[in-house]
């Protein structure tokens, strides 16, 4: 049997949920189960966080930066090593992207990196439209740090937590920080709707806007009324119902997830040239993935590709790491800040199967060739 990187894993009330939602006939982008999804993410986040239920993440962050109002030339700061659903929404609102490299110790954005980008593009007089760190397998970006740049130079921060839902950052839910932040539910993520995604902010006036906008900006009138453009991204009532029951187990994936990890940690942790995603003192890493990097100088010729290689070989997925954006063809001539650190992650980084529902006996089998590999 085949043994995937990370694959839906459902809990016992999700079809009891949504079978709630046929009975009522609640199929619309509106209905009880999508209200009662964004009531439990917000006392799951606490802070007093306010919660829009939308289609996707790339959905959450177009309507962030949308609301940031960039105009044609205006600069959106980024996490190069992203996942490109992280980016394009940056293009959807009209803006240019900068990419910016990762701090070695969590392996999100470098918060010096930026503060001396920041000071820099201050006295340009061209400072960005708003920042976006983005939150890496499972790890928060140091929010703390970064909202703290922000607020010294009225930057906005939209954090994108697709990859974090259930971690945090010291006593900090991912996912509560900024002035907005994202979650995604999409169906490789720890839990998900089988598509969907949420806007977070404890900027109440903002998930309102946010709401109007994502369900055709209509006017309060009796007929169609309409000032500005809006967008058709509100969630299904049906994959909120999803939601609900995944919501409940989510911290049981996230117990499940850092278990795979330590597992994978303990028993390969002695192979030459092999490091693990790091975890800092102030994080609560869910390990959504297990990311590890393999040194081809200590490593005795075993690479990321001819390990990845391998494991296919014995219907193991495994996957590199993301390949940074500045390096993609689409973004050739966009300007980087960094020191190529995020290249180097792709270059040596491998994505290990790590879903919640990965047996011990699977686990093993990886681990196994791994090892031989390394013997071979
Ligand atoms: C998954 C992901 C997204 C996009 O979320 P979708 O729900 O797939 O649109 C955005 N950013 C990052 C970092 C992601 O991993």
């Amino acid at each position: 049997m085949r043994i995937w990187l990370s694959r839906p894993h459902m809990g016992e009330k999700e079809q009891e949920y949504v079978s709630e939602a046929f009975a009522d006939n609640f199929i619309a982008p509106a209905g009880p189960q999508l209200e009662g999804f964004e009531r439990a993410m917000e006392e799951y986040l606490g802070e007093s966080v306010h919660c829009l239920g939308v289609a996707s993440g790339s959905a959450a962050l177009h309507l962030a930066l949308h609301m940031c109002d960039p105009n044609p030339g205006d600069e959106v700061w980024v996490s190069s090593m992203t996942f490109a659903g992280g980016v394009f929404p940056i293009l959807y609102a009209g803006a240019t992207p900068v990419f910016f490299d990762l701090d070695e110790a969590s392996w999100t954005v470098d918060p010096e990196l930026l503060a001396d980008a920041l000071g820099k593009a201050s006295q340009a007089a061209k400072l960005p439209k708003a920042i976006v760190p983005a939150d890496l397998y499972g790890q928060s970006c140091d929010i703390d740090a970064l909202e703290a740049i922000a607020a010294r130079y009225e930057v906005p921060l939209v954090i994108d937590s697709a990859e974090s839902a259930g971690a945090s950052c010291r006593a900090r839910k991912a996912g509560t920080g900024g002035e907005m932040a994202i979650l995604s539910f999409n169906g490789n993520k720890i839990i998900t709707t089988g598509g969907g995604g949420m806007l977070v902010s404890r900027n109440a006036a903002r998930i309102e806007k946010a709401r109007f906008l994502s369900t055709q900006a209509r006017e309060p009138a009796p007929h169609y009324e309409h000032k500005e453009y809006g967008f058709n991204y509100r969630l299904s009532n049906v994959s909120a119902a999803i939601g609900l029951g995944q919501l409940a187990v989510l911290d049981k994936r996230v117990a499940a997830r850092r278990r795979i990890f330590k597992r994978y940690a303990r028993l390969l942790g002695d192979l030459p040239g092999i490091a693990f995603m790091p975890e800092p003192q102030w994080s609560y890493s869910t390990h959504w993935l297990t990311t590890l990097t393999i040194d081809p100088a200590q490593s005795g010729g075993v690479t990321r590709e001819n390990l990845r290689r391998a494991l296919a070989e014995h219907e193991i997925e495994s996957r590199p790491l993301w390949k940074p954006m500045h390096l993609q063809p689409l973004f050739q001539g966009t300007r980087y800040v960094g020191r190529g650190f995020d290249e180097r992650l792709f270059r040596d980084g491998l994505c290990l199967p790590s879903g919640s529902d990965l047996t011990d006996v699977e686990q093993d089998e990886v681990i196994g060739i791994v090892r031989a590999f390394f013997r071979a």
